[in-house]
């Protein structure tokens, strides 16, 4: 990213995230682009960064949404995604949000159990209209990922075996209240091997040519999100080997070829930045305290990720530092020996590749406010979220009576 980082940091103070829009739109064009010709649909991710400006900039362009809340949905529609571009997927549904995800008639809700599948169709029988509905199958297949974010074995929660969803899909058919016309699978995240994707999208073709068979006909093929990106060194795959390999897993099938990207996305097209706060030594172990925390950024905590953090106008000699916040926990770091310059007071930290999963995953914990959020587009910047206060965190319990106290 091309910016001023001393000026939106004079600008805008810190712990900050700070986003270019340009890469989102090269991201997404290029994944588009890499499909040209054959009908697709890059449904964005909304988990991965749900800043309403953000989602706004990817409807701009054409994307359609992956949501996996009611909330996110809303969001969506609300950024101006178009409704027949908008998918509900999630493990777990309430009545109320496949009510109100029904009422807005969105293009599809994506259903992990068979369960759920009877759920949806007592309220769209409520209703009085047809839900239409995609499965989530579970290929099983091991994506060659971290444990935490692989999604696509028996062993996880996620989806359903080919045998339940082929017996859901007759059951569907049947139904007044069901209209089954895609059918889904997410196997994981940051995957970097294109083989998994493949046999995956292999084993769901067949899936989808033995429902065709039974006059089952399905027009969205939803390959899930997951695709890699570079946090460290990482070899990810080419969006044209991508595009290239599923459409010849799929070959003869007539769908729409649905992709949920969101890492790939937002995750380099995003910094965060924290300040320093000091330096400390504790016996041979180098600290260096920022006033970002696992609060704003919980992915190194939470998943032991890796984040290329880098001090900015800097020169000395580098040694390996820990990068911790000021949080009341020993999981609180943003980096393990960090190789960095001697530093002081005020210096600032990028902290990179910080677009997905960061902000969304920041929470209040230590009563710390939830950072502000920062646009660049064409070299200028815009705020898109306001730093929160103290006011902001408060008010939901100011406005309980505590006179019983
Ligand atoms: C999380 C998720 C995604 C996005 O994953 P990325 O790794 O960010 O691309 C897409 N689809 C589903 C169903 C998900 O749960």
């Amino acid at each position: 990213m091309s910016l001023d980082i001393k000026t939106l940091v004079d600008k805008y103070d810190t712990p900050l995230y700070v986003y270019d829009f340009n890469n989102i739109a090269k991201r997404y064009q290029e994944l588009k682009g890499a499909f040209d010709g054959k009908k697709s649909l890059v449904a964005y991710a909304v988990k991965s960064n749900s800043n309403l400006a953000v989602i706004k900039h990817l409807a701009k362009l054409g994307a359609g949404a992956d949501c996996v809340s009611i909330g996110e949905v809303k969001r969506a529609l609300k950024a101006g995604i178009a409704k027949y571009k908008i998918i509900f997927s999630g493990v777990g549904k309430r009545d109320s949000e496949i009510r109100e995800a029904l009422q807005k008639d969105i293009l599809l809700l994506n259903l992990e159990s068979e369960a759920e599948m009877k759920r949806v169709e007592m309220i769209a029988k409520e209703l009085g209209i047809e839900a239409r509905i995609s499965i989530r199958v579970n290929p099983n297949v091991d994506p060659q990922t971290h444990p935490y974010i692989s999604t696509g074995l028996h062993e996880n929660k996620f989806g359903v075996s080919i045998d339940s969803a082929k017996r859901m899909y007759i059951y569907a058919k049947k139904s007044e209240h069901l209209n089954p016309i895609g059918i889904h699978f997410h196997i994981g995240s940051q995957l970097t091997e294109l083989s998994p994707i493949v046999e995956a999208c292999e084993i769901v073709a067949d899936l989808v040519r033995s429902l065709k068979a039974i006059d089952i006909d399905i027009k969205f093929f939803d390959v899930g999100g997951g695709l890699g990106v570079v946090y460290d060194n990482e070899i990810t795959i080419k969006t044209h080997e991508y595009a290239d390999a599923i459409i010849k897993a799929i070959k003869g099938l007539d769908v729409t070829v649905v992709m949920e990207p969101g890492r790939y996305m937002m995750a380099n097209s995003g910094i965060f930045l924290t300040r320093v706060l000091y330096e400390k030594q504790n016996g041979d172990k180098r600290f260096v305290i920022v006033d970002g925390a696992m609060n704003d950024l919980l992915r190194p905590s939470l998943y032991s990720a890796y984040h290329k953090i880098e001090a900015v106008q800097k020169d000395g000699e580098k040694t390996p530092a820990d990068v911790v916040g000021p949080v009341c926990e020993s999981g609180d770091f943003l980096g393990k020996d960090v190789p960095l310059p001697p530093l002081e007071h005020n210096d600032i930290l990028v902290v990179h590749s910080a677009g997905a999963y960061g902000f969304t995953m920041s929470s209040n914990y230590n009563t710390r406010n939830r950072v502000a959020e920062v646009a660049v587009l064409d070299g200028k910047d815009y705020l898109i979220r306001k730093r929160e206060s103290f006011d902001d965190q408060i008010k939901l319990e100011e406005v309980c009576d505590t006179s019983w106290l």
